[in-house]
């Protein structure tokens, strides 16, 4: 029974990492080592001109020859398991230029094959609805939130909260969406790697043997850019949303490493998408973190930094 697949997970809270490949037109030396299964080892410059090793251990690492297939299918028992009135949440953490939005999304000229978890998640929840019909009777509802600057704003217009019987449906809705925060990209220049984009898939299934009600919810959540952005470098509003993403990425760490940890206290107040997350994090709820890393050489720092976030809420 799925059920039981997602109790074996090991633990609540997992984290993979996955590498971009190289773009086309790109390619310099690697700053990955080797990868074997949930190991992977950077090389590091030192200033001597020797270079140094570290090695991080996750769940799972996914390569960059690693499908959008391959990445679906370690993801699709924890998305199952929303069916059964779980609550989950799945997380895109990087460096802008990393792969986050591929990941969930897919990229630009998508196919079938491109596809990220986003789009299969939702396919694969109306499949498998379908399939349990005799058993059970679901309505399934989606809602896209973006935070920018701590603040919230509803990326659909007149409609924060809307019904879908299929995967056109999520499609057409997500095209609004991204228009939407298109406009806001051309506007604030590219404002979408400072936000957080967050599509929420809540469910409400029934037992049609006992006439039992039973709630699960899911977030998919494309962070902000984690790269770490210095005052000298910048001023003004560009200073003030780096502050905001700096304060919310870090709040996230420390709810996540709490958890892990089994700490009492869990710290969800210290930002707005914590708080927003707060009841899908922690409890009975699952948590997933993709984190991705960019392999080229003058990235290595922001590997590093990436790395070491996932480490430490793992
Ligand atoms: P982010 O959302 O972290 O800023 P993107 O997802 O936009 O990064 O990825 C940056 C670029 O790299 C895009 O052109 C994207 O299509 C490409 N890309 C990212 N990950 C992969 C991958 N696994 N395979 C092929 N192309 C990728
Ligand atoms: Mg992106």
């Amino acid at each position: 029974k799925l059920y039981n697949q997602v109790q074996d997970l090991k633990g609540s809270i997992r984290v993979y990492c996955r590498v971009r490949p190289f773009l086309p037109g790109q390619g310099s030396p690697s700053t990955v080592g080797s990868i074997d299964e949930g190991n992977i080892t950077i090389v590091t410059p030192s200033k001597s001109g020797k270079e140094g090793q570290k090695t991080f251990s996750f769940n799972k690492v996914f390569g960059p020859s690693a499908t959008q297939d391959e990445v679906f299918l370690d993801t699709q028992p924890l998305i199952r398991s929303v069916l059964d009135g779980y609550n989950v949440c799945i997380f895109a953490y990087g460096q802008t230029g990393s792969g986050k939005t591929y990941t969930m999304s897919g990229p630009k000229n998508m196919t079938e094959q491109t596809q990220g978890v986003n789009y299969r998640a939702l396919g694969d929840l109306f499949k498998l609805a379908e399939q349990r019909k005799g058993t059970f009777i679901y309505d399934i509802a989606v809602q896209m939130i973006e935070i920018y600057n701590e603040q919230n704003g509803l990326n659909v217009p007149d409609a924060s909260l809307v019904r879908v019987a299929s995967t056109m449906d999520v499609m057409e809705l997500m095209n609004v969406g991204q228009k939407n925060r298109a406009v806001g990209a051309t506007a604030l220049n590219d404002r979408s790697s400072r936000s957080h984009s967050c599509l929420t898939v809540h469910v409400q299934g029934r037992d049609l043997t006992s006439g039992t009600i039973f709630r699960g919810c899911m977030h998919l959540v494309d962070l902000a850019g984690s790269e770490r952005v210095y005052k000298s470098e910048v001023t003004g509003e560009r200073l003030k949303e780096a502050q905001h993403i700096n304060k919310s990425l870090s709040a996230l760490g420390d709810v996540i490493a709490s958890l892990a940890q089994k700490n009492a206290h869990v710290p969800y107040r210290n930002s707005k998408l914590t708080q927003l997350l707060q009841d899908s994090l922690g409890g009975q709820a699952k948590t997933l973190m993709f984190v991705h890393i960019s392999p080229e050489s003058d990235a290595v720092g922001e590997t590093i930094s990436t790395l070491k976030f996932a480490e430490r809420v793992s």
